[in-house]
């Protein structure tokens, strides 16, 4: 059974709160662990809510917003303190790199680990990371500086034969590949069994979009069709609709919008402007739009399934 989690870290918009951190979530599939943005503050909420993250190789940041990645350098500075030796890869706007790279020279650190940089503009519809069993693309969304967001896709899974069909008809373990691709099944006395009669359709494949931060963007749902779970910004409520599009950022009913457009399964709600202490208002207006809405709880890790 796969599993595929995430973790949400900071849900705020710029300024910090007593109770409410800035954009930070982890990302666990299989094993593979992945954090994307990384507020100010993001490690102290992993020790907090005490979420691992030793398996952590690869950083996405969508844009250079402060609430997005004045956390980094902590981070990586962490790190190296602990002795790192595994490679780091932080797929981030060009610009990032050179910041980093500066803060570290200023304070004459040498890190025991490479630290690698993937320039986000490089990527069309090209994955930023790839395996055998999933992907993750970026997309551009539409803020007031360069901003990507970021689905992860797991691959097409095979079907599955009825392991008694396999033993009775003694299958060669080369046709049972085929058979799971798709092909019919021919036994020795020249029967043939159709593909749909002797397997069974596999699980829809699990998938998950990062939408922070966007003003209302229609052409984002071509990239994120059909996702499992879909985290979306809605920094405003819809009395605010004017100020969101002046400083590119979503109502909440805008990011429900852009769930429904999307045929996404589930919406969880972020980047909540200081204003709301309570963001209520903001889930009952997206419910309105798409009813299978959720505000994203810091330190609270969802599990990402078919329903
Ligand atoms: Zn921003």
């Amino acid at each position: 059974v796969s599993n595929l989690k995430l973790s949400v870290l900071g849900n705020g918009a710029a300024v910090p709160t007593a109770y409410c951190n800035p954009s930070g979530q982890l990302l666990t599939f299989e094993g593979n662990q992945f954090l994307i943005d990384c507020g100010e503050g993001t490690q102290m909420q992993l020790l907090k809510h005490k979420i691992r993250y030793r398996k952590l190789e690869n950083i996405f940041i969508s844009h250079l917003h402060g609430d997005h990645y004045y956390g980094l350098i902590g981070l990586i500075s962490t790190f190296h303190l602990y002795g790192r030796e595994k490679p780091l890869t932080i797929y981030a706007p060009a610009d990032l790199e050179e910041l980093i790279k500066h803060q570290l020279q200023v304070s004459k650190t040498t890190l025991n680990y490479e630290l690698r940089f993937m320039h986000l503009e490089n990527y069309n519809d090209d994955p930023l990371f790839e395996s055998d069993d999933f992907y993750i693309k970026s997309f551009p969304l539409k803020h007031s500086v360069p901003c990507w967001g970021f689905v992860f896709r797991e691959k097409p899974l095979l079907r599955k034969i009825n392991r008694e069909f396999i033993e009775n008809k003694k299958i060669p373990s080369e046709q049972i590949v085929k058979i799971k691709q798709g092909s019919d099944f021919v036994d020795s006395d020249g029967v043939t069994y159709l593909n749909s009669q002797i397997t069974i359709a596999p699980r829809k494949s699990l998938s998950y979009a990062y939408c922070s931060d966007t003003a209302y963007d229609e052409s984002i749902t071509k990239h994120i069709k059909d996702v499992t779970l879909l985290y979306h910004e809605a920094t405003f409520d819809n009395s605010m609709e004017t100020v969101a599009s002046e400083k590119l950022h979503s109502t909440a009913s805008q990011a429900a919008q852009i769930a429904k457009n999307s045929n996404s399964l589930k919406l969880l709600l972020g980047h909540f402007s200081a204003r709301f202490k309570d963001p209520k208002v903001l889930l009952d207006e997206a419910r309105k739009v798409f009813p299978n809405t959720f505000l994203s709880i810091e330190g609270r890790t969802y599990l990402i399934e078919n329903k």
